[in-house]
């Protein structure tokens, strides 16, 4: 069965130079394309209303539960522009899935995978011509869903909103990868056992802005959470972490409470193709501070989608620095970082088929 979605062409296209200078410097998240996708859910007709439309405000009741309880959950992809003009994406399985795990945890409704999948497909045709091209460019896709019951008690809302919308993105490392120290967080958390760190919810994000906040006082580029006991890593406030051994073992966080990253996840898998050894489990501060003592702990990395794969390069506290804040970036890490960008870019084979295709060559 095909997906139809209604489709309203918006009548007033950004001017061509308009979107040609946006793409010519797009930085990230400031700028969005012509159109975008909802598809609404009630409790008594499900999902109905697929459709695209023009990009722009929406019209909200004060009294939407989603402004007062935080009922949200959201997913962030990319879509890459080849050197042959096609488009595609990466793993939109995985987001689509993840989304429904999501969704669970914030009692919000499951959209299948087939309805999210074509809802980004339909969004990154019409508005083809805003993905730009060249270096590590990308369209990035913000899948989102929102509680928008009028309805102040407190409960799962009945009436939901799907949408996604789309904004070009420049490279993350405009001058080349460089590593970035990263700020130990003693005194917040992300998230504790039972709660809704294994979803990607809105929520997370406000609770992590105070500590990246300090992070950045600290002259860090981001914060890392400890688990509640004070132990053992969990992750960045919206990247995972991993830790690189001398003897090539990658070594990774296996914890409840963590978003379950698309990008580690492959990283890991391009690792093990490559011979590497993978564990997840617990992993210690400890573990850290001392193998980088004893130099049996050689890179440390974050990755998510946005940057792919940052060096860390420091893990900084009040009491300590953990590595050498100007290191250069390590060899297993950049390794990783260009076999998937490769992928991503159609510029190496995709040996898991991973890429999936949106838009023709032309
Ligand atoms: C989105 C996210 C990640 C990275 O996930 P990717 O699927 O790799 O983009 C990691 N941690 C948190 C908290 C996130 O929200």
């Amino acid at each position: 069965m095909t997906l139809s979605f209604t489709l309203t062409r918006n009548e007033r296209l950004a001017e061509v130079s308009t979107r040609e200078a946006v793409l010519t410097d797009p930085g990230f998240g400031k700028h969005f394309t012509d159109h975008m996708v909802s598809i609404d859910w009630t409790i008594d007709e499900g999902w109905h209303g697929h459709r695209v439309e023009a990009y722009g405000p929406l019209q909200m009741d004060p009294a939407s539960a989603v402004l007062h309880y935080g009922q949200e959950i959201f997913e962030g992809m990319k879509a890459y522009r080849r050197a042959d003009g096609s488009v595609w994406t990466f793993r939109p399985d995985q987001n689509a899935r993840r989304m429904q795990r999501s969704a669970e945890r914030l009692a919000l409704p499951q959209l299948p995978e087939a309805d999210f999948v074509e809802a980004v497909r339909q969004l990154v045709q019409i508005d083809e011509a805003w993905v730009p091209s060249g270096g590590e460019n990308s369209l990035y896709l913000r899948p989102f869903m929102i509680a928008n019951e009028v309805f102040l008690g407190v409960r799962a809302a009945q009436t939901v909103r799907f949408m996604v919308i789309a904004s070009p993105a420049g490279p993350y490392f405009a001058g080349g990868v460089r590593p970035v120290s990263i700020w130990l967080s003693r005194e917040y958390n992300r998230a504790g056992r039972g709660g809704t760190g294994a979803a990607k919810c809105g929520g997370n994000y406000a609770a992590s802005l105070l500590p990246t906040q300090q992070a950045v006082a600290n002259g860090c580029a981001q914060v890392l959470f400890l688990n509640e006991e004070g132990t053992d890593l969990e992750e960045l406030g919206g990247m995972n972490v991993v830790l690189v051994r001398s003897d090539g073992t990658l070594i990774t966080p296996d914890s409840d409470s963590i978003l379950d990253g698309v990008t580690r996840n492959s990283l890991l898998q391009l690792a093990e193709d490559a011979g590497h050894r993978v564990e997840r489990r617990p992993v210690t501060l400890a573990e850290w501070r001392d193998g980088v003592a004893d130099g049996t702990v050689t890179e440390a990395f974050a990755c998510g989608t946005a940057a792919v794969l940052t060096p860390i390069a420091a893990l900084k506290s009040p009491e300590e620095t953990i590595g050498d804040p100007d290191a250069p970036a390590g060899p297993v890490a950049l390794a990783l970082r260009k076999q998937l960008t490769d992928i991503q870019y159609g510029r190496a084979e995709d040996p898991h088929g991973w890429m999936v295709q949106l838009t023709e060559a032309r």
